[in-house]
């Protein structure tokens, strides 16, 4: 990555100075640590911001232009605030434009800005880049503008600008980190109520290790499509049998999935199985930090991949190789997929005394086995959105 200095270089030589308000700023990538496919069942997760960011770099203009550079593609979009349409190929300037749209459907008057922009977030692996880029752009105008926009008034209005510009149908986890992420903690986010509690992460000997499988996430639509139906169905069947409210999986205990659940169709049940137990486990692996039993914790992350590959079945071959390879790996409390699966990346707990091992062991076995050339990054619980000196 480049320094700011240099960033600072870069925008210069582009564009000449307006003399109004300027501002560099950053909003992380994210890591769900546990609690997958539970956010549509009004659920919990737990992720954590990763060091990796988008860093933007703006000055005002006194005109309602935007002129944006991004570094990473090489190409500069134009347009006006008056104006935002979707553009197909220009396929980032639409994170950006949707942002805008909404802090304007917020009654918010804003003014056209020149800005930079580059990531280190991987895209498309997993790790919320498009999250990342929506953040940092909204935190950009804020500050620019001086918008008083909560924080968590802006993860939304950016989950909003994903689902109504850009059209992607994502929930509020990747925005909430992005924006509210804060160094050494972890985020619980409640994804029925939105509420969010910091978790403090003490890793101390350890660090998150996240190992990109470079598996295209390529079935995850229709697959994606279909596991909602089923937990759906699941949702409806206990609604009729239990005598308490049941709007989603969310609602059901796993004592009552076990006494309950004989009806449901075999299938049905291991998907309900899954999200169920795998609240639980969200709400014990918080527990277990609060300990600061990262033993049970890294257990607890194991066992969800368990539960994802053979209950779930959203795994594949390589993650699960991945986590395997892991597990034999010294030093390694915990592994597992993350994200929506059928590829992208796993995330492990690995004492930083054995980490260049892992590094080396996993890789090579990995490459091996699959002759893919695969990625990985040592992280930890970093900071969200943020201005930079
Ligand atoms: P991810 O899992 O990384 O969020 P998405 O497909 O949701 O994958 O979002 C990736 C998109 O975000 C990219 O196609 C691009 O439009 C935008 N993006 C992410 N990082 C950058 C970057 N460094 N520069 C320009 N655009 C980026
Ligand atoms: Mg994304």
């Amino acid at each position: 990555m480049r320094g700011l200095k240099e960033l600072w270089q870069i925008f210069e030589e582009r564009f000449p100075d307006t003399g109004l308000r300027k501002g560099a700023f950053a909003a992380p990538g994210r890591v769900n640590l546990i609690g997958e496919h539970t956010d549509y069942n009004d659920g919990f997760v737990l992720p954590m911001a990763i060091d990796k960011n988008i860093t933007m770099l703006a000055q005002l203009r006194d005109d309602q232009e935007v002129r944006a550079y991004s570094l990473d593609y090489g190409r500069e979009v134009i347009f006006s605030l008056l104006d935002l349409e979707f553009e197909k190929e220009d396929f980032w300037a639409n994170y950006i434009k949707g942002v805008i749209d909404e802090i304007k459907k917020m009654d918010y008057y804003i003014q056209g800005m020149n800005l930079i922009f580059t990531g280190d977030i991987p895209i498309g692996s997993g790790l919320s880049s498009s999250a990342a880029l929506e953040v940092v752009t909204a935190y950009t105008i804020a500050s620019l503008n001086d918008l008083d926009i909560q924080p968590v008034e802006m993860a939304l209005l950016c989950q909003r600008a994903e689902n109504n510009f850009v059209g992607v149908n994502c929930g509020i986890m990747d925005q909430y980190i992005s924006r509210l992420g804060k160094e050494g903690n972890a985020l619980l986010i409640d994804c029925r109520s939105n509420e969010y509690e910091l978790v403090p992460f003490a890793i101390e000997d350890y660090q998150v290790v996240i190992c990109n499988s470079r598996v295209e996430r390529g079935l995850v639509d229709s697959e994606y499509n279909q596991r909602r139906e089923e937990c759906e169905k699941a949702s409806r069947y206990f609604a009729e049998r239990l005598d308490h409210r049941v709007l989603a999986l969310r609602d059901v205990t796993v004592e009552e999935l076990e006494k309950e659940g004989g009806g449901l169709e075999e299938i049905t049940y291991r998907r309900a199985r899954h999200v169920i137990t795998e609240n639980n486990r969200v709400l014990m692996a918080v527990s277990a930090l609060r300990k600061n039993d990262l033993e049970t914790f890294g257990k607890l992350m194991t066992e969800s991949h368990y539960s994802l590959r053979d209950d779930y079945e959203v795994s594949c071959p390589e993650l699960d190789l991945l986590v395997e390879l892991a597990l034999k790996q010294k030093g390694v409390l915990g592994a597992r997929m993350t994200g929506a699966g059928f590829g992208g990346c796993t995330v492990n707990l690995v004492h930083k005394d054995y980490i260049d091992d892992f590094i080396a062991n996993v890789k090579k076995a990995y490459d091996q086995e699959t002759g893919k050339d695969m990625e990985i990054y040592v992280t930890w619980p970093a900071a969200g959105a943020r201005e930079l000196a």
